[in-house]
């Protein structure tokens, strides 16, 4: 006999509870988790709905006790059983709670208030209109006059005009319905968090290339072919107008899209844009909203208002019906990976939605993730590229600088020596500069400032960081040494970590340039709301000459008039101690350059590195993908990194030292069972003490996917039912993103 663990109220309040039911033997074969049911419930068995979220032989509960499911509902996908197996996949692909991953897929049901609004519709003819309005004008009744006025004109108004325009008072409304002249109908009234109406645009006509890729991609839709898609094309290609055309084709089929985008900074372009051409059908989900607005979102998806969705990881759970094609952009955004239990990859999630729900997906980037470009080289994506910018704005010119000759010619400023002169040159044509500092994933490495040479670890190839008790340490495997006082590779004393943030830049430059003014976005300056906005805003009204930033300012934005960009120490994120470090200092170099002379002007990119003969740099300098994916891709083949292998890390965090170290030995251990070698560690996390947790990490490496979630799913297991694990959290993370 099997049992089926039910879930009777899909609300935040308790999705943890369930309940079991006995799967009476005709419906065995239809009773798949997401199922919807009809069950026996209560004291007096009052017949309710409910989905399937487990099937067990084994049942928590006496099974004499057992009540028997009444029957199956067979009636067509509910899109709540779509989310269930939806979460029910996430959770073994990514390993965690249920209720994490049935609350990261299902719509919030938080009490919000349905917005109703009324409306006064005439249901009398003008004739008779006409004779009522003599009447109120012989009998001096203004008011009522007015109103039947404009209900001659519009034979339907809104009741808030009426009172408040009109101003009529609801009296008057009252009697107009008592005598028949009017009726009240009320229609559910949406929140819409896209406030302004704009126009629709000119059509644009594709080039002969963007016209092939929509072509192609919808040939294989309409012959019934789902498939993913990836586009390379750098800024400026033309991918949106791409998006935008098999989107309009979609849509027009009747079928509902998604357009994913990496970051909520990126929405608002991005949406007027959408507006602009698709109208009012198109809308927006990110955590900005109000509750009340979120809500409504949902609704108007699940009510079809709605064909298009934008918005940030988060749209990719829009409960539409008919959903044919999701579209993420800047596929390559580490942002698309949840940080928070569980720790989901929005582009796989993506493709496993489409997969269940028969839509298409397109990935499109300038510079696609390894993976993503791995599968389209496998075969398994069809890849598309756009290698030309559409119009007159041509790819930036782009030189290295080396900064170890800056030193050996005792410049010891953060500017090279060519830098400085072409920001002096660019301020006295009043053209704007971009000055990138790279600083993320980067703490913590030290390297030589005469020769560039940074410690690595011997086994994993991924930079040693320091830790304050004098040593350096790899933190994939644990490995350690002292650190060095001269460096190792050419025995000179400027070995040190490098440790310039976006707020000493701001000085050093304001004491090279005094006449400049400068602006600095970081996240300091924006952590107030609106003021990211405000920073960008202001710089392209050209008030100041120079904008130092991090990454933030490699995005979206276009500035017409920023001629020269400066990437200060480019290689810093190279020496990031994860093994995606040199593709995240390419994408980075590629997207900052991209941003110089994006119109008619000529622009120039300057980027100052230790490492100019690193292939990372090289290949940004000639914006040459192709090139930077060779070198990399065989690198991770020599290591089995991701895409070749899968890595999975444990977290382990405890307030007890002492037992951390012991449950992560056991848990190393078990891992080894299964897969021997393949099992590194334990380490100490980077941040080995934070909020007074001690944190224990362990990696798992295998080429084998569905061996590792086995192995997973095993050690999960062990977690559970060992006594070891009591006062310990355990977080699982496939393919991390960020090192711990
Ligand atoms: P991407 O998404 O690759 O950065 P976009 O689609 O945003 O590129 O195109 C860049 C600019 O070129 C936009 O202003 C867009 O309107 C314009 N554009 C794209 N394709 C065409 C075309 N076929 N004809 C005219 N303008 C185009
Ligand atoms: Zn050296
Ligand atoms: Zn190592």
């Amino acid at each position: 006999m099997k049992y089926a663990k039910i879930i009777v109220n899909i609300s935040h309040e308790n999705l943890d509870k369930t309940y079991e039911y006995a799967i009476p033997e005709e419906w065995e074969t239809y009773a798949v988790i997401g199922a919807q049911v009809l069950i026996p419930f209560g004291a007096r068995n009052r017949q309710i709905k409910g989905f399937i979220l487990g099937i067990t032989r084994n049942p928590e509960f006496p099974p004499e006790r057992i009540k028997s499911i009444i029957k199956l509902i067979m009636d067509g996908t509910v899109i709540e059983g779509h989310f269930i197996q939806l979460a029910t996949w996430i959770r073994t692909q990514y390993g965690s709670t249920m209720n994490d991953a049935l609350r990261t897929v299902l719509p919030v049901k938080k009490t919000v208030k349905e917005q109703k609004e009324q409306y006064l519709h005439r249901i009398i003819d003008r004739e008779r209109l006409f004779e009522y309005m003599e009447e109120c004008e012989r009998k001096h009744y203004t008011a009522r006059y007015r109103l039947a006025a404009t209900l001659e004109e519009q034979e339907v108004i809104s009741y808030k005009e009426a009172l408040e325009e009109l101003n009529i008072s609801r009296d008057v409304i009252r009697k107009f319905v008592d005598l028949g002249i009017i009726s009240i109908s009320s229609r559910r009234q949406y929140r819409n968090p896209i406030k302004e109406q704009m126009q629709i645009e000119k059509k644009i006509i594709l080039t002969p290339k963007q016209q092939q890729i929509s072509d192609e991609i919808w040939q294989e839709y309409q012959s019934g072919i789902r498939n993913t898609y990836l586009i390379r094309g750098v800024t400026g290609s033309g991918k949106t107008e791409v998006y935008f055309d098999i989107i309009e084709r979609v849509v027009k089929d009747g079928k509902q899209v998604i357009f994913l985008i990496p970051e909520i900074a990126l929405t608002v372009a991005m949406v007027e844009r959408f507006h602009q051409r698709f109208g009012e059908r198109v809308s927006v989900l990110h955590s900005k909203l109000s509750d009340g607005e979120r809500f409504d979102q949902y609704e108007r998806a699940k009510a079809g208002e709605l064909d298009i969705m934008i918005g940030p990881r988060l749209a990719l759970f829009t409960p539409f019906l008919e959903l044919g094609l999701i579209l993420l952009d800047e596929e390559h955004e580490p942002s698309y990976k949840s940080e928070a239990p569980p720790k989901y990859h929005a582009r796989e999630v993506a493709l496993q939605r489409a997969k269940m729900c028969n839509a298409s997906v397109i990935l499109g980037s300038a510079t696609p993730s390894v993976e993503s470009y791995y599968k389209a080289q496998c075969g398994e994506y069809k890849l598309f590229t756009l290698n030309e910018r559409v119009g007159e704005s041509r790819i930036p010119d782009i030189s290295i600088v080396d900064l170890r000759k800056e030193l050996k010619a005792r410049n010891f400023s953060i500017f090279s020596r060519s830098l400085r002169e072409k920001i002096q040159e660019r301020l006295e044509r009043k053209e704007q500069i971009l000055l990138f500092l790279n600083r993320r994933g980067y703490a913590g490495f030290i390297s030589c400032r005469q020769c560039g040479f940074v410690l690595e670890c011997p086994h994993c190839q991924v930079s040693l960081t320091e830790h304050n008790n004098g040593k350096m340490m790899c933190h994939y495997c644990g490995y350690e040494i002292i650190k060095p006082s001269i460096c190792p590779s050419c025995g000179s004393k400027y070995i040190a970590s490098f440790g310039t943030g976006t707020q000493k830049v701001e000085e050093y430059a304001r004491k090279e340039f005094p006449n400049a003014k400068i602006l600095r976005m970081d996240r300091d300056t924006t952590s107030r709301k609106g003021a990211y906005e405000e920073i960008l805003k202001a710089f392209e009204r050209q008030e100041a000459d120079i904008l130092i930033g991090t990454q933030m300012i490699g995005k979206g934005h276009d500035f017409n008039n920023v001629t020269l960009v400066g990437a200060l120490a480019a290689d810093l994120s190279l020496f990031a101690n994860d093994y995606r470090a040199s593709e995240r200092t390419f994408q980075l170099l590629c997207q900052v350059a991209g941003r110089a002379g994006r119109r008619e002007r000529h622009g120039e990119a300057v980027i100052q590195t230790y490492q100019p003969e690193h292939y990372s740099i090289t290949a940004a300098k000639k914006q040459d993908y192709e090139e930077f994916y060779q070198q990399e891709i065989t690198y991770r083949k020599m290591l089995q990194y991701p895409p070749l292998g899968h890595l999975l890390a444990i977290l382990l965090v405890s307030l007890d030292e002492k037992q951390v170290e012991k449950a992560s030995i056991l848990l190393t251990e078990a891992a080894k069972e299964k897969m021997g070698e393949k099992v590194i560690g334990p380490a100490n996390a980077y941040h080995y003490r934070l909020k007074d947790r001690y944190r224990k990490v362990i990696y798992l490496k295998e080429s084998d996917l569905e061996v590792l979630l086995e192995v997973k799913n095993y050690l999960e297991g062990f977690v559970d039912y060992s006594n070891y694990f009591q006062k310990i959290n355990v977080y699982f993370d496939r393919n991390p993103l960020t090192m711990y």
